[in-house]
This record gives C-alpha cells, structure tokens and sequence, in this order.
C-alpha cells in the first residue's frame, strides 16, 4: 500500500474505518483533509466531456468522499448523503408507487410517522404500523402490495429492541426491502445490512455528526441496482447536503468510535444510578439484564449506548417540569447524539401530537424523560440529575 492512496480494508477494526474510510489526499495539493469544494458547476475541456463532476446536485467531490465513508462504515457498498434524515427516509418511500404498501414499526422516529401519515397517504401508500417486539407480528400484515419493512431500533424514547435478523429473515422469504433506521445505535453499536437489511438510514445529524452542528441523513446499500435507484431520486428530487455539511460530517465521523464509548461508559452509569433513585419508577435502558430484549440487544448490538429515559413515581407533567428546569449540565432540548448532554420530555416535545390516552397505553406516561447523554464526566452529570430530581 503507498503511502498516498489507501484502499481501505475489510479486515479493518471500525476506529481505523472511521479515521480512513473515503479519506483520500486531495491529488492536486495532497491536503490530508478533504476539501471543502463549494461549486455548483464544473467546467467542461468540450460538452460532454468532463472528470464525473457535471453539476453539483448530482455530484460534489466533498460528497463523494462521505458518502464512500458512510458505505464502508456500515460495512456497506454505497453510500448517498441527504440534507437531512427525513429526506432520507422519503428517498426511500419513493422506491414505491400507489397501491404499495408498507409494514412500519408502531414506535418509530415521529418525524418518520409524520412523513408516512401526512404525506405518503395522500398518494395512495398504505402503512400498516405493527409492534415489531415480536418479529412474528409482520406476519400478519403480509399481503402481494407489501414492498417495504420499515424498523427502528432501539426506539424512541422507549428502548425497545427489535430483533433485527429475525426481521430480515422474513423480508427475505417474502422479498420484502427491509430499511432500518440505525440513528440510535450508529454504525459503532450496530450494523444492520450485516444482519440482513437490504437499507441503512441514518440521521447523520445524530451521533455520525456528533458535534450538534449538522442536519444531515444517509442511505447505505449493497445492492447496485437499488443504488442507481436512489441515486436517481437523489438527484431528481435534489435532497442534497452542501459541502460544507459533508466536510463537517467527515470530520465528525473520524472520532464517532471514541464518543461512543464515552457515550456507552456514561449511560450505563447513570442508568445504573437512576434505578436505584428512590423518586424514579422505571428506567428503560436495553443493557439492563431485565430489559425485555436484552439478549437480542447483547446479540445485535456491540455495547448498548447512551440513550435512556426515566418516568417519576410522582408521575406528573409538574414533576416533571420540575427536574427539566433544575438540570444545569443536561439542556433542555429535541435531537440527541451530540457531544453534550440533554434532556427532554416526549409527552410535551417529540411526542406532543399522540394523543394522552394513546401516550400512556404505550408508556409515554406524563413524567417520562428522556436523557442523551453525552461526554462530559460520568460524575458531574449524575450530580446534575441529582439536584434535579432532588
Ligand atoms: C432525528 C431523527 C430522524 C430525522 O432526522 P433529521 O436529520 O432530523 O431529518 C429520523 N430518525 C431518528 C431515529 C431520529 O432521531
């Protein structure tokens, strides 16, 4: 191997994935860094001839090299980046045409539910929303129309686990696309196309990125065909990111291997800590032992994160408000991922528009709260919820 083109290697451990994936000096001035090629058009030496970079909504060298990375990170073949995780997911829908139907999971991203219900239904795609605890319960929404499984996990806020090659192994046999949305885990944790997904999505603004400072989403596939697919989507539909976003995301990425370890040393702790709190009821966190899926999560997943979410004994939206206005380290705020650490309240924020009565059946119940819990010391964020929960 020179010293000037790597090709990166299968047999890679991830850190080194992260730190070389897609990183090629930049051959004009050999930059160690990708540059930043904010372009929107590439001259042509005559019409139609051209390096493979013609008009920036279909190619942008920045872009290339992330996407080349995300591929190679979610031990995947290609890679497409979006301007942010939503247009991600819609690329996806548009594989489908009326009358096609789609079995999704009843506990997905919010933002996800919105786009499938308030926009997708309108053109004639049927979801049919489906707790996938139980791998079998697909089953019973299978029909001819059926073209796409659509999971998440662990989910949001509650931390299910959803068994992801059981999921697959039924895609297969009925010749069903599986896509999974893979924000919460990040490739570090868990890569889905390994268990058998034919797709990847990811929220790149969440843990990829890292650094609250990008909305930004990714598509990962094998399957060339499926590529040219949604390349041509892509393109036509011209739900790009920018360069500057691609760069930001490129260097965020180099580092996803040592956040995540900080993020699952620090989550286990303070899950740990929670559930012994006298004032807290439940904690839902996959690496407990007594999590309902903790085996499957053992099995799919390297290690287990550093989402959780807790509900009060005093199970009050005061009580709640209560804590959410005392934390000083933990912001209050949606998104998670990020370097730092937050806290919301689905029952007020993300999951606002679920009706009460539906929220509590699911256990969204009114003091549930959910933490990110970021990289700062361990100590100092258990201190936090400590004056905070009082
Ligand atoms: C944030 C998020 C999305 C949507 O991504 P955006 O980048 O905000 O468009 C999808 N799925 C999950 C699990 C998320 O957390």
């Amino acid at each position: 191997m020179s010293n000037d083109n790597k090709t990166p290697s299968e047999a890679w451990g991830i850190g080194t994935k992260l730190i070389h994936a897609g990183a090629e000096p930049d051959p004009s001035t050999g930059a160690i860094m990708t540059p930043i090629f904010q372009t929107s058009t590439y001259v042509q030496a005559a019409p139609g001839k051209h390096k493979g970079f013609e008009y920036a909504r279909s190619q942008n060298p920045t872009r290339k090299a992330l996407e080349e990375a995300l591929a190679i990170i979610e031990n995947g073949k290609f890679g497409l980046a979006f301007s942010s995780g939503v247009a991600a997911t819609d690329a996806v829908i548009k594989l489908l045409q009326s009358g096609d139907e789609v079995i999704a999971a009843n506990d997905m991203y919010g933002g996800t539910y919105r786009l499938f219900t308030k926009v997708f239904e309108r053109f004639g795609i049927r979801f049919h929303y489906v707790d996938m605890h139980n791998a079998d319960n697909i089953k019973n929404y299978i029909n001819s129309n059926t073209k796409l499984i659509w999971t998440e996990t662990p989910t949001n806020p509650l931390m299910n686990i959803v068994d992801l090659a059981a999921v697959a192994a039924i895609a297969k046999q009925h010749k069903i696309l599986l896509a999974v949305d893979n924000t919460f885990a990040s490739p570090y944790l868990q890569t889905p196309l390994d268990l058998g997904a034919d797709i990847v999505m990811h929220s790149v603004t969440k843990y990829l990125g890292g650094h609250s400072d990008v909305i930004q989403g990714c598509l990962v596939m094998n399957d060339a065909g499926l590529r040219e697919k949604l390349y041509f989507i892509q393109k036509s539909c011209g739900a790009v990111p920018g360069p500057m976003d691609c760069f930001l995301v490129l260097r965020g990425i180099k580092t996803l291997h040592v956040r995540m370890q900080r993020h699952c040393e620090n989550g286990a702790k303070i899950a740990h800590w929670l559930r012994q709190h006298p004032k807290v009821s439940k904690v839902y966190w996959p690496g407990f032992e007594d999590h309902p899926n903790h085996t499957i999560a053992k099995k799919q997943m390297r290690d287990f994160g550093g989402m959780l979410s807790f509900a009060l004994k005093d199970d009050s939206v005061e009580n709640a408000m209560r804590v959410l206005s005392s934390t000083k380290l933990f912001s209050l705020a949606e998104s998670l991922g990020g370097v730092e650490s937050l806290i919301n309240h689905p029952a007020s924020m993300t999951h606002a528009s679920i009706p009460r009565e539906e929220r509590m059946k699911n256990g969204l119940t009114d003091s549930l709260m959910r933490l990110s819990v970021g990289i700062e010391d361990a100590d100092d964020l258990i201190e936090d919820l400590k004056q905070a929960i009082g």
